[in-house]
């Protein structure tokens, strides 16, 4: 749902649960591990303001590291792309969509408008269409507020390396996906890859450059880093798990989602890293820690996928369920209704569908969040005559302004 917020068609913190509610049974430590000693069973992380240490001890250890972006030493990348993986990657999407908008509608623009007003997106699969469509149609709704702006100004390229985007879902709804994203202005590169970002624009492997300092870059994962340090088997960076999802040469160590390599055993393939397999996962491996514990049989994991979904914008979706093909209307409907199943928590599916219900009826919301302090003056400062009554109208020292 991320795209969803970068677009302003749900608000920021309605698709995250505090993890404080979800997990009451509990104890739980926000830390971040640095290190991990599987011989003598021990974790080591950091946490507070100043990432004092402490050193956890295990019987039983889940890997859920998940993964990282990989720009593969692109150059510029790592500097100048977005990214498109976490909440706040979302919220500065949204937040760098309106600052272009807000720089490129005033007169002195007018040399570096098309540069401002052009966003690329690198990447065809799952994140890099939605992320794309959704930026479509909140920048081509949102430029009506803008005296000196007009849709046609707008420009969102979506550069794919494959034929056909969406390679997941088949050709024939990949198809009918870049057929309607180029009904919507949606420029797409296929067979094409971004070599690099600089001052002159995204450079492309077809030897062109587009004029542009907007890339958001969803075409690279890696596992996470933390994972080379383990010596146990891996296959291409991921742990590699037995059956039951243990990691075979520790016992009591198990892995699990996007860090873990798991063979499907009916088909010998390598289960794919998404959230539908990852939420299966953990709770056969709560079982089998379980299981363990008690010197019980353990289990292993079987899952069938059951389909995949995309939003392309404008209440149009693709999608493949147990088999079957759906696009239009009902499958952006069959989306919705299916990720707001799976939200988890009463609160947050309320919050999401009201959200969804107002979008409905109001236009797109243009406010910009940012952490940002208000601004404050120091004390000789305030004592000045002239300054005083400006400096005593400043009385939050932690304002978070918005516009
Ligand atoms: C934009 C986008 C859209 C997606 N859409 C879908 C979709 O529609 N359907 C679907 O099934 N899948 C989707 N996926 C994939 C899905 O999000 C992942 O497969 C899933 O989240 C993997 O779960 P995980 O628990 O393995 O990892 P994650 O969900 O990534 O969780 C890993 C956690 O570990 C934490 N962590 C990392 N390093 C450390 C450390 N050193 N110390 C402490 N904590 C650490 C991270 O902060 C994170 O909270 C999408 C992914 C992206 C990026």
């Amino acid at each position: 749902m991320l795209h969803e917020v970068a677009a302003s068609d749900i608000d920021i913190t309605h698709i995250v649960t505090p993890i404080r509610k979800l997990l009451r049974r509990v104890r739980f430590f926000d830390g971040e591990v640095e290190g991990i000693d599987l011989e003598r069973k021990k974790v080591s992380v950091s946490h507070g303001i100043e990432h004092h240490h402490h050193e956890l001890e295990y019987d039983h250890l889940v890997l859920a590291l998940g993964s990282v972006t990989n720009f593969f030493n692109l150059p510029g990348l790592a500097e100048r792309a977005l990214t498109m993986k976490s909440l706040g990657d979302a919220i500065q999407l949204r937040n760098l969509l309106i600052e272009r908008l807000e720089a490129g509608d005033f007169e002195c623009a007018l040399g570096s408008r098309d540069e401002l007003l052009t966003f690329v997106v690198a990447g065809g699969g799952f994140a890099g269409v939605e992320t794309g469509a959704a930026m479509n149609d909140f920048l081509r709704e949102a430029a009506e507020f803008y005296p000196h702006l007009s849709e046609e100004q707008i420009r969102v390229i979506l550069v794919h390396p494959g034929e056909v985007i969406l390679p997941e879902l088949g050709p024939k709804l990949g198809a009918y996906a870049q057929k309607k994203l180029a009904e919507r202005k949606v420029e797409i590169r296929p067979n094409t890859r971004v070599t690099g970002i600089s001052d002159r624009g995204v450079a492309l492997d077809d030897g062109t450059t587009i004029p542009t300092q907007t890339l958001v870059w969803t075409a690279g994962i890696s596992p996470n880093p933390l994972l080379a340090t383990l010596a146990c088997q891996k296959e291409r960076g991921r742990v590699k798990v037995d059956a039951n999802l243990e990691v075979p040469e520790w016992p009591g160590v198990w892995a699990l989602g996007d860090c873990a390599a798991i063979t499907d055993p009916r088909t010998g393939a390598a289960y794919p890293p998404t959230a539908q397999h990852a939420l299966r996962e953990g709770k056969v491996v709560a079982e089998n820690i379980l299981a363990a514990v008690a010197g019980k049989q353990k289990k292993p994991f079987v899952f069938t996928t059951l389909g995949q979904l995309a939003a392309i914008g404008r209440r149009t979706g693709v999608a493949n369920i147990l088999g079957r093909n759906f696009s239009g209307f009902v499958a952006w409907w069959l989306w919705r209704s299916i990720y707001l199943v799976k939200l988890p928590g009463f609160e947050r599916k309320l919050r999401v569908m009201l959200d969804w219900t107002l979008d409905l009826l109001f236009s797109k919301d243009l406010v910009q969040f940012m952490t940002l302090r208000a601004p404050a003056v120091s004390h000789e400062e305030a004592e000045k005559p002239e300054a005083a009554v400006g400096a005593r109208e400043q009385t939050s020292p932690a304002a978070v302004p918005s516009r």
